[in-house]
C-alpha cells in the first residue's frame, strides 16, 4: 500500500506518496519565502509557515496522487534533526494521520533521509549499492558519511565551522547578491577571472576529512574591504565569486579523497543536499571518483534539496530492513521530534533493547 511522507524540518514544507517499491505517485514542495527579508531561516516563522501549509499541502498530494487518506498504507515524517517547531507541526500532523487511519507510523531521521535518496529505483544507473561514500552539503550540513546499510552509517568526518552552503550565503551576501546564495554565487561566477583574487584552502591536505570555511569567509570579507563604501565593480564580484567557487570545490576534493581512502570498500560515490547542485563542485567530484575507479552519482536538484519524497523512500527501507529482521517496523508513536539525532542512533532500531 502506498506511503504518505512529510518533511518539515528546515524551511521546505514537502509532502510526498509513494508506491511501496519506491515509485513516486505525487512529490509536492513548497520553499519558504517569508525568511528572504531576513536572508536566512527564522525558526518560528519557519515553524508557524508550515503549520499554515501543510494541511492543504497534504489534500493536495492526495488530489495529485488521485487518491483519499484511507487509501494510504503507512505514513512518515521527518522528526529530526531539525529546527524543532517545523518538526513537532509535520510530525504531529503525520502521527495524527496514523492514528485517525489505524496506519503505522514511521520517524524518519532527516540525514538518513538524503543518504539513501540514491538508492530510490531508477535514480543510478544499476541502483545504488552499499556500502558507498556520501558527501552531504547543504545549508546546514557538510560531512562525509559511510553508508554501509539501512541503519549503519559512519560519520567519517564533518565541517567544524560553517557548512558549505552557509559559506556559499554568506559570500552571497558581501557580494550583494539575494539569499539564498549558492545560486547566485555560481551564476556570477560564471563571468569571472579567479586569478587575481587567490584565496586560502582550510585544512588541504590535512589528514581525515572535515571541513572548515570559515577562514576563506575571512579572508573573501578581506578582499571586499577595500571597496567599502564604493560600489563592487562587476568584475571584481564576478572573480571573488569564481575564485571562492573553485576554493570551496578544492577543499570538497581534497576532503572527499580522504574519506575515500578511509573507506577503501566504498563502491559509489554520492553527494546530496543543496550545494551538490553546483556544477563546478559536481565536475570536481565525478573526476575525483573516475580517477579511483567509482562511480559519481548526484540525485537530481528537486531530490537534492529538501523534499518528501526522501523521507518516503527512507521510511520504505526502513520497513523492508525491520521486516527481513523479524522485526516490528512502523511503530513510532512515541518517538517525539528532536533537534539533534546522530545517524549513528539509527542502528538501536535494529538492535532493540528488551526489559
Ligand atoms: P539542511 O541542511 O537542513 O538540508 P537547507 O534546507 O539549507 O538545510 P538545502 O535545501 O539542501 O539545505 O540546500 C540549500 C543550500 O544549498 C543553501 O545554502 C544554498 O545556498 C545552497 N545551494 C543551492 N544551490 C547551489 C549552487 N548551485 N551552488 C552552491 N550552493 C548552492
Ligand atoms: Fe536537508
Amino acid at each position: 500500500a502506498p506511503i504518505l511522507a512529510i518533511e518539515s524540518s528546515c524551511d521546505d514544507t514537502a509532502c510526498a506518496i509513494l508506491d511501496a517499491d519506491g515509485t513516486v505517485l505525487a512529490d509536492t514542495v513548497l520553499s519558504q519565502a517569508g525568511h528572504v527579508p531576513f536572508g536566512g531561516v527564522v525558526p518560528e516563522i519557519a515553524a508557524r509557515a508550515h503549520l499554515a501549509a501543510l494541511p492543504a499541502l497534504v489534500r493536495r498530494t492526495l488530489d495529485d496522487a488521485g487518491m483519499r487518506a484511507t487509501d494510504i498504507g503507512a505514513v512518515a515524517a521527518s522528526t529530526g534533526p531539525g529546527l524543532i517547531g517545523g518538526l513537532i507541526v509535520g510530525a504531529g500532523l503525520a502521527k495524527g494521520l496514523a492514528v485517525a487511519l489505524d496506519r503505522p507510523f514511521v520517524a524518519v531521521n532527516h540525514i538518513e533521509a538524503h543518504a539513501l535518496t540514491a538508492r530510490l529505483p531508477g535514480l543510478v544507473p544499476g541502483g545504488a549499492a552499499f556500502p558507498y561514500l556520501l558527501l552531504l552539503v547543504s545549508g546546514g550540513h557538510c560531512q562525509c558519511i559511510a553508508v554501509e546499510g539501512v541503519g549503519r552509517y559512519r560519520r567519517l568526518g564533518g565541517t567544524i565551522d560553517d557548512a558549505a552552503g552557509e559559506a556559499f550565503d554568506k559570500v552571497a551576501k558581501m557580494l550583494g547578491l539575494g539569499w539564498p546564495g549558492g545560486p547566485a554565487v555560481e551564476a556570477l561566477a560564471r563571468e569571472g577571472d579567479p586569478a587575481p583574487w587567490p584565496l586560502p584552502r582550510p585544512l588541504l591536505g590535512r589528514p581525515g576529512c572535515d571541513f572548515s570555511f570559515s577562514g576563506l569567509k575571512t579572508a573573501v570579507a578581506q578582499k571586499l574591504a577595500p571597496f567599502a563604501g564604493d560600489a563592487l565593480p562587476r568584475a571584481a564580484a564576478a572573480g571573488i565569486a569564481a575564485s571562492f567557487q573553485d576554493a570551496v570545490a578544492d577543499i570538497v576534493a581534497d576532503r572527499v579523497a580522504h574519506a575515500l581512502e578511509m573507506m577503501p570498500q566504498a563502491t559509489l560515490l554520492v553527494a546530496a543536499g543543496g550545494v551538490a547542485a553546483n556544477g563546478a563542485l559536481r565536475a570536481r567530484l565525478t573526476a575525483l571518483a573516475d580517477a579511483h575507479g567509482l562511480p559519481f552519482a548526484a540525485p537530481p536538484l528537486r531530490l537534492c534539496t529538501d523534499n518528501a519524497v526522501m523521507v518516503g523512500w527512507a521510511a520504505i527501507e526502513t520497513i523492508r530492513a525491520c521486516r527481513a529482521l523479524g522485526l516490528p517496523a512502523g511503530q513510532d508513536l512515541d518517538l517525539l521530534p528532536r533537534p539533534r539525532w546522530p545517524l549513528e542512533q539509527m542502528a538501536e532500531r535494529f538492535a532493540p533493547l528488551h526489559g
